[in-house]
């Protein structure tokens, strides 16, 4: 199938009223003159219903969401489809070809913190509004992230609970399907990402599944992804079958993330999905001879959502003062 290129002005004209599958690029110029590019596939059901997109690729090196993405859109028949599917496999695509991690690399933001409504702001607020724009219409949205190379993470699947009761049911329901240990319920704001929230506040029930580690995709991290799109589909009646429902465990509590003042060399001494008690020691940081600069233990019991299994620590890179390049362990402090 050939893609067509269209202006983000002219999306909402582009598709075709015909039940099949489409493959458009959207493209926006940003004032710096840098230009952004969003492939966005349709398939239009042979009956109406319900409009879900699935989405991958918001950080350049979350590999496996990416190609669960492109099965979906070679796997799902529009004659099957009720209602209809959006496909966005890579949406930070210019992060994507230039292999950058969790970062762009236009002007150093990490998307996932944007909020959508700015588009007259740095490149990647204009991503994130054009992104916006085009799922904007969706009932359901399911958003793929993994472990990038420097992050050795746990298989999980957070689900923001703001809003309508019933929002926050059909987000649990998109989650059920995920054959991952954990279901994370999100109930404090501080903790959503705001691009979640904007989502909620557009009646778009939403979650954002974690699965994959340190920039490989597995082939079973790749399932893992692609069956729970299958089983939401199935959940939201959009598609025939009844939906897997692997065993799950809720898990309670509060994010918290250690972070080193200093910069040095990192030597973890736990694995994600670890289960810390409070004082547990979890490594140390070092200089470039290995003399012990600092430890670190755990202020919780906590439970190791990922820690960064990248050994380089920069505590003067914080680009718009986010911590990527200092943290050490990522925790969720469970509750008692
Ligand atoms: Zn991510």
């Amino acid at each position: 199938m050939e893609s067509r290129t269209v202006d983000i002005e002219q999306l909402a004209w582009s598709w075709s009223n015909e039940p099949g599958l489409e493959e458009l690029i959207v493209t926006r110029t940003h004032s710096s003159g840098e230009s952004i590019e969003i492939p966005v596939a349709r398939i239009q059901g042979a009956r109406p219903g319900p409009q879900m997109t699935v989405m991958s690729g918001m950080h350049a090196g979350e590999y496996s969401g990416i190609l669960a993405a492109q099965k979906l859109i070679s796997e799902v028949k529009s004659e099957e489809l009720v209602g209809t599917l959006l496909v966005i496999p890579v949406i930070s695509t210019r992060a994507f070809m230039e292999r950058n991690m969790q970062l762009n690399p236009v002007d150093q933001k990490e998307v996932h913190f944007i909020r959508p409504g700015s588009p007259e702001g740095t490149y990647s607020d204009m991503l994130i509004d054009t992104l916006f724009e085009i799922v904007k219409d969706s009932d359901y949205l399911i958003d793929s992230h993994a472990g990038e190379m420097a992050q050795s993470l746990m298989s999980w699947v957070p689900v923001p609970m703001r809003g309508a009761n019933e929002l926050s049911s059909q987000s649990l329901e998109l989650a059920r399907g995920f054959d991952v240990e954990y279901v994370e319920p999100r109930y404090d704001l501080e903790s959503i990402p705001p691009f979640c929230v904007a989502l909620l506040n557009a009646g778009i029930a939403n979650i954002w599944v974690e699965c994959g580690k340190n920039g490989v995709p597995t082939e079973q991290d790749t399932a893992t992804h692609f069956d729970g799109y299958i089983a939401a589909l199935q959940t939201m009646k959009m598609l025939p079958g009844d939906s897997a429902r692997p065993r799950q465990k809720l898990l309670k509590g509060k994010r918290s993330q250690i972070n080193s003042e200093i910069s040095g060399i990192w030597h973890p001494a736990i694995k994600e999905g670890d289960v810390v008690e409070a004082g547990q020691y979890l490594g140390r940081l070092t200089d470039y001879f290995g003399n012990t600069l600092e430890e670190f233990n755990s202020p919780n019991r906590a439970i190791v959502l990922y820690y960064w299994s990248n050994p380089a620590i920069n505590a003067e890179r914080r680009p718009h003062g986010y911590d990527w390049h200092n943290g050490l362990v990522s925790l969720l402090d469970l509750e008692e």
